[in-house]
């Protein structure tokens, strides 16, 4: 009981257990998943992070830039409109040589000026900047030309970039009506910006190896491209999608678009010049601005692959190791039960006779110290019935020793059935020998259960052909003392021996009382037999 007993804490522990592998594998998914979203949601952040400030690093520029050549264009015209004062006041011819110098003197201290040219009506050369005499041109059929003829504003018109007829250079012109007092077309003022300057400047920003940068005017004609290329200078953007979306947006944007001279994709913000029919844009290749942030990406998605591989090899140890102990917890467990059973048929062979099943010599004795003591404390009568097999010898002999074994056994049931109360303790004491142990109980309730054993048997009719009755019988003697403190349990055991031998000397299959002690009391006349 004791054993069974220690084994319930360990079937609580076993109620409370919770599923370890399913929290495990819970919490070890929850971990992959929460590395896998913070991961993703970094990369994503980072991306547009880089996006913007690659947004706004062109958006810089690209005021820069404007600024730049509406400055450029604004220094150039404010110095175009000092000429045509001074020539509609003066006239050119009064003034001819020193306004030719006037002009010189611009040209060489304004880096961004290639020339100044002033026209008749007709479209003649009247005056340049030129140093040197250089042919007449006619100019009638330019579109400045053109437009200041049919034209009366008299404000600064940028044209599209020409091939100047006099250096053959790539320039953009910039020229204003020449009136005279009675606000007839009298011709027209130019001065002409070399594309160069542009390019110069757009040359000394960092763009990466992919990045553009465009100057083109509101009409879609070209006027600067970093990259720079011979062949694009004069030609129309008008149908590129980067045109067609400035067209669309307004004056300020930007736009991630192909453009015609790769395919590489860009960032693009354009923006208008403030005063002139211009506009530029600016773009940053994508890939380029993405470079660095592809790298930290890959590194930072190995860094969490890896943390993730080792997660997983050390919750798949976790699992086996818990695996493992379930398996050990099982085998504890079943050997637990064994040694459980084991001690409990330990228990029964260190108590319990394996004949016949009821108690052995060595309980006998021990209760019978016990009860001895008991009835010493208590003054009650101790009452013990010894029971021999008559003849068992012979029957032995006769039907052989697994026989013997066999009416041993019925014996013992008839004794466990008859000893009455359940504090009445059977025994086999010996070989063929019993006794019951009766606790309060005086010689004549002794007489009384060894008679109903005696007579159990009897009626039982187990044959016994060497036993003169023809039937297995017994003898039992009975003794029975109220102890006191200096007598010894032997006592009674030697008494009821007595009594057991006066039945058998006395013809066997009886009850006997130990003959003095029952001399002298009604008892003496219970002496029982057939
Ligand atoms: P009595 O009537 O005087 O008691 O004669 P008996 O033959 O019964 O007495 P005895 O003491 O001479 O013989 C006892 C026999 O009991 C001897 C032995 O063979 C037999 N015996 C003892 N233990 C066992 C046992 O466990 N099984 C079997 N089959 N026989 C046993
Ligand atoms: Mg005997
Ligand atoms: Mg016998």
């Amino acid at each position: 009981m004791k054993a069974e007993k220690q084994l319930s804490p360990v079937t609580e522990l076993d109620g409370k257990k919770r599923p370890l592998i399913a929290i495990a594998a819970s919490f070890l998914f929850v971990v992959c998943i929460s590395l896998v979203a913070v991961q993703g949601w970094s990369i994503y952040s980072a991306r547009e992070t880089q996006l913007a400030q690659s947004a706004a690093s062109t958006a810089n520029m690209a005021r820069a830039l404007a600024d730049h050549a509406d400055s450029t264009i604004e220094l150039v015209d404010t110095i175009l409109a000092g000429v045509v004062e001074s020539v509609e006041h003066d006239g050119i011819t009064h003034y001819g040589e020193r306004l030719h110098l006037h002009l010189i003197d611009h040209v060489s201290r304004t880096p961004s000026l290639q020339g100044m040219y002033i026209y008749d009506a007709k479209g003649n050369w009247a005056l340049h900047s030129l140093r040197d005499p250089v042919p007449v041109f006619n100019n009638a059929d330019r579109e400045y030309f053109i437009y200041h003829k049919t034209h009366k504003d008299k404000l600064a018109h940028v044209g599209a970039p020409v091939r100047s007829r006099s250096t053959d250079t790539w320039v953009l012109p910039v020229s204003r009506r020449l009136e005279n007092k009675d606000g007839s077309f009298a011709g027209v003022a130019l001065a002409t910006i070399q594309l160069s300057f542009f390019r110069t400047f757009y040359d000394s920003f960092d763009i990466g190896n992919y990045g553009t940068i465009t100057l083109s005017t509101d009409t879609g004609a070209l006027v600067m491209r970093r990259p720079f290329q011979q062949e694009q200078m004069g030609r129309s953007i008008a149908t590129e999608p980067l045109f067609k979306q400035w067209r669309e947006r307004g004056t300020l944007g930007s736009a991630a678009v192909p453009v015609d001279m790769d395919a590489a994709e860009r960032m693009y913000t354009y923006r208008n010049l403030r005063r002139y029919p211009l506009f530029v844009a600016v773009g940053l290749s994508t890939d380029e601005t993405l470079a660095n942030w592809w790298a930290n990406a890959y590194l930072s998605t190995a860094w969490v692959v890896i943390l993730l591989l080792i997660l997983c090899w050390m919750g798949l140890r976790l699992f086996r190791q818990v695996t493992l102990r379930d398996e050990l917890e099982e085998q504890l467990r079943n050997a637990q039960l064994a040694l459980v059973t084991k001690n409990r048929s330990l228990k029964l062979l260190a108590r319990n006779d394996g004949l016949t099943g009821i108690a052995n010599r060595r309980l006998f004795d021990a209760r019978l110290d016990a009860e001895f003591n008991r009835a010493t404390r208590d003054g009650t009568s101790l009452a013990l019935v010894l029971l021999d097999v008559d003849f068992f010898k012979k029957y032995n002999d006769h039907y052989g020793h697994p026989a013997g074994d066999a009416c041993l056994q019925f014996i013992g049931q008839c004794i466990r059935t008859g000893r009455r109360r359940a504090g009445n303790l059977a025994a086999r004491v010996g070989g063929e020998e019993f006794a019951i142990l009766l606790p309060n109980t005086d010689l004549y309730g002794a007489i009384v259960v060894a008679e109903a054993v005696r007579r159990s048997i009897v009626t039982a009719g187990r044959e016994h052909a060497a036993n003169p009755a023809g039937i297995v019988t017994i003898s039992c003697g009975v003794h029975a003392l109220v102890p006191s403190r200096d007598m010894d349990s032997k006592q009674l055991v030697e008494a009821a021996d007595k009594a057991l031998y006066l039945a058998k000397s006395t013809g066997r299959n009886r009850v006997c009382p130990d003959a003095p002690a029952a001399s002298s009391r009604r008892e003496r006349a219970s002496v029982l037999g057939d």
